[in-house]
This record gives C-alpha cells, structure tokens and sequence, in this order.
C-alpha cells in the first residue's frame, strides 16, 4: 500500500466538480480529507491522505494535473500516540534508522524523531497504529 498526503489546489472553474470522488471511483485509491476550505481569491484547497497501489496513485496524480489541479507532496512526519503504544518492541524490528528503540532496563520503546526518515516502515508493523503519518507544515497555502 502507497500512501502520501497531499496539498491540491483547485481552480475555481474546478471548485464544484467531484474530482476527488472520481480519484476513488476511477482509480481506486481511498482518501482521506485532512483539510479543504475557499481560498480569498477563490480557489479551492484540499489536504487529503491518499492510499493505494503505486501505480494507481500515480495515475490519480496525472489526472488530477489534468484536470488543472495543482499538486504537490505534503512534508510529513510521523507521530506516536503515546495513549496507544503498549511498548510491545514490533516497531523496533522494523526501525531501519534506530529512531524507536527498547530502553533497557525499564524495557520502554523510546522514539526519537530526530532519527526518523518518514520510511513509514513502523506504522503497519504496530499493532495497535499508534504511529500516524502526518503533514508537518501548515494545513493551509501561504
Ligand atoms: S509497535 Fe506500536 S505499540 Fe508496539 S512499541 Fe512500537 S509504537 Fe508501541
Ligand atoms: S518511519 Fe521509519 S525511520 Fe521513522 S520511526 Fe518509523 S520505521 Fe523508524
């Protein structure tokens, strides 16, 4: 499974047409909404997570710029939600960087993400998801 987070912004012609329900219905890709609003000047604006295979992604993409969208890759990060972690250790496993590690002797998984490259290796391998992906920067355009 691919999965990017997404800034769109929609011409205003574009505004009213259901593209992004055509992205899940065309290229079956799902979507989540993280953001969307007006601009001032009338243009629309969406963050979305967008997941699916790569090359249905990347066909979702191309059309989107068809369609006149403008699109471009959210700077992402990831987070622990800590409430959720129950320091199992699978993360560890799978961890290419260091950045989740056990702290001996206490026996606590520690994320350090100042490590973390974004490979997003850890967020299947948790059982119960409690490492998100997440845009870093502002939800909304300059
Ligand atoms: S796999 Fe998930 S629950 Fe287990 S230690 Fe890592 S973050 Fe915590
Ligand atoms: S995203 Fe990759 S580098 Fe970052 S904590 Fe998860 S497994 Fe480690």
């Amino acid at each position: 499974m691919y999965s990017k987070i997404l800034k769109l912004r929609f011409p205003i012609t574009e505004v009213q047409k259901p593209i992004v329900c055509t992205l899940a219905r065309e290229f079956d890709l799902v979507f989540n909404i993280l953001n969307a609003g007006i601009l001032p000047r009338k243009e629309g604006f969406m963050v979305l997570e967008v997941s699916g295979s790569k090359k249905n992604f990347k066909e979702g993409v191309s059309y989107l710029k068809r369609q006149g969208v403008d699109v471009q890759n959210a700077s992402q990060e990831i987070k622990r939600i800590e409430k959720k972690c129950t320091h199992c250790g699978a993360c560890t496993a799978v961890c290419p960087t260091g950045a989740l590690a056990i702290k001996r002797p206490q026996m606590e998984v520690v994320f350090d993400q100042t490590k973390c490259s974004v490979c997003q290796l850890c967020v299947t391998a948790c059982p119960p998801r409690a490492m998100e992906v997440r845009p870093t920067n502002q939800l909304f355009f300059e």
